[in-house]
């Protein structure tokens, strides 16, 4: 058993220069939410270890940004081998620290997975571009180079994808990384560090610190980083977007979500019903790209809400390591209570509590039942607030386009679905809708690792989305190289402006 893995019973360790570490300091405790029992310690690094962990990156940044790209891409094969072979581990770590369900959490992994499997693909995707004669006998050519030492500071909802959006990218494009996961669920970070490890990556290029607001801090001030790739809510998204412009970083900053899908008369209701089911609860609401609000078209409305009725109240809701529990608990007591003062509200504001899932449904650990409120108005809170729990709003109107409408009025812009039979109004909507992703009868449409994910207003402060062809431009700088020869019998430029022509 190596010096992780002896650590991992009590304290789940930072990785620094290809090592575990606890380094001195406050500690945290990891809690497992289906029992709201303390599992595990985390350390809460500070300036210090964000500090021995730039420096081990900035050392090991010279030799793997001009490693010859087959080897980076040969590394990053033998670990998606790796992921693949230990992705139940994994996801076993976070169904305990997280609480979703194991079958959830595979599928999870399964997409960051899907990201490495995307790196691997590093020669092809960084190549430039070249034209002969931009000039007599001048040529132009560009290549992309790594930006250096990047960061990621990742939500507690997605333990292990959220980050493999980030570090698999900027590694396989030849920068060295630092990772600072939620300090709720840390353990799945140094398990993708050991088995990176494993697969050749040479110590420093990629490590992990844990901690809260005082290790967010030090990255953002730390002169060493040059990137920072951040994923979590809209008030800390926009406050990193702030500071990292301040301190002249490249940034983008993810932020929070209202994922509204819109029903239209004519689409198939069941389909749809199921669909916004696993939308609305699957994780127990606890998605970045969840439907938490039901946009119900004129006479899709009383169909719709009784088939939402039924098959919400048939979800089983349990611990996630259970066979056959459809929804585990939320991630905190506090969030579970934030969550069931959103149902108050609601029942206060006037919604219709069609299920009223406040009454915790298991004794033991931060569960909630499903909720389905119906005559949601956009003026209430519990329309207005990003909840993250199991909670559907239906909100209803008479037309596509007072559907539209309302969708664009929200300053949340992560996805948004239409279910319809309708060509026409599909094509409308996808159009129209001012959103980052879209689906049409897809409830939750998490690109594939070769597109790219991110939202627009409010949900996504920064230019660049994360992970395909604008994850390498995010974690790359292009340059442009002009060149001309001597003795081509062309002249040297005078001092007029050169036109090269
Ligand atoms: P959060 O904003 O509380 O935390 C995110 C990260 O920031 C964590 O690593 C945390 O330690 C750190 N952090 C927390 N408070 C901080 C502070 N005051 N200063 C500096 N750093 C701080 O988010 P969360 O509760 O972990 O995750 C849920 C949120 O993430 C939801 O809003 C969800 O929509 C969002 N999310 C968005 C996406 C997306 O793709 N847009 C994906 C997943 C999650």
């Amino acid at each position: 058993m190596n010096q992780s893995a002896d650590l991992k019973l009590a304290t789940v360790p930072a990785w620094i220069n290809g090592r575990a570490v606890v380094p001195p300091g406050r500690m945290g405790n990891v809690f497992n939410p289906a029992t709201g029992q303390v599992t595990k310690q985390v350390p809460y690094c500070d300036a210090a270890a964000v500090d021995a962990a730039v420096k081990a990156a900035a050392a090991a940044l010279p030799e793997w940004r001009d490693a010859p790209i087959l080897r980076r891409a040969r590394v990053m094969q033998k670990y998606l081998q790796l992921l693949q072979a230990n992705q139940k581990e994994i996801a076993q770590l976070i169904t305990a620290e997280h609480g979703k369900t194991l079958p959830d959490a595979m599928g999870s992994v399964q997409r960051g997975i899907e990201v490495v499997e995307f790196a691997c693909g590093i020669p092809q995707l960084l190549k430039g571009e070249y034209s002969e004669n931009v000039g007599t006998a001048v040529d132009t050519h560009t290549v992309r180079q790594p930006v250096g030492v990047c960061a990621g500071i990742t939500p507690f909802n997605f333990p292990a994808m959220v980050p493999m959006w980030m570090f698999p990218m900027a590694i396989a494009c030849g920068n060295t990384f630092i990772l600072k996961p939620s300090e709720k669920v840390p353990s799945a970070s140094i398990r993708m560090a050991e088995l990176f490890k494993e697969a050749g990556l040479p110590d420093g290029v990629f490590n992990v610190v844990h901690g809260d607001k005082a290790a967010v801090e030090a990255i953002l001030a730390h002169p060493g980083i040059a990137a920072v790739s951040f994923v979590g809510s809209t008030p800390i998204a926009k406050s990193i977007y702030e500071a990292c412009a301040r301190h002249g970083k490249r940034v983008q900053a993810l932020g929070g979500a209202k994922n509204h899908a819109v029903v239209l008369p004519d689409a198939d209701l069941e389909f749809a019903a199921d669909a916004l089911i696993g939308a609305g609860y699957g994780s127990a609401g606890e998605r970045c790209m969840a439907v938490s609000a039901v946009v119900a078209v004129g006479a899709a409305a009383d169909p719709l809400l009784a088939l939402l009725k039924k098959k919400a109240q048939a979800i089983k809701v349990g611990p996630g390591d259970q066979d056959g529990v459809d929804m585990g608990p939320l991630v905190t007591a506090e969030h579970r209570d934030k969550v069931a003062s959103f149902i108050t509200q609601g029942k206060k504001e006037g919604a219709t509590p069609v299920l009223d899932g406040s009454t915790p449904p298991v004794k033991d650990g931060y569960f909630l039942g499903a909720t389905l409120f119906d005559h949601v108005k956009p003026g209430m809170q519990v329309y207005k607030n990003e909840i993250f729990g199991p909670v559907l709003s239906v909100l209803r109107v008479n037309t596509l386009d007072e559907a539209i409408a309302l969708v664009n009025a929200n300053p949340y812009a992560n996805g948004a679905a239409i279910f319809t039979e309708s060509g026409g109004a599909a094509r409308r909507f996808e159009n129209e809708v001012q959103v980052g992703m879209v689906g049409i009868n897809v409830p939750i449409p998490v690109p594939v690792a070769f597109y790219s994910f991110g939202g627009w207003k409010n949900s996504l402060f920064g230019d660049l989305h994360v992970h395909g062809m604008e994850g390498v431009k995010f974690y790359t700088r292009t340059k442009v190289v002009t060149t001309r020869w001597p003795h081509q019998d062309t002249p040297a430029p005078g001092l007029n402006m050169p036109t090269l022509g």
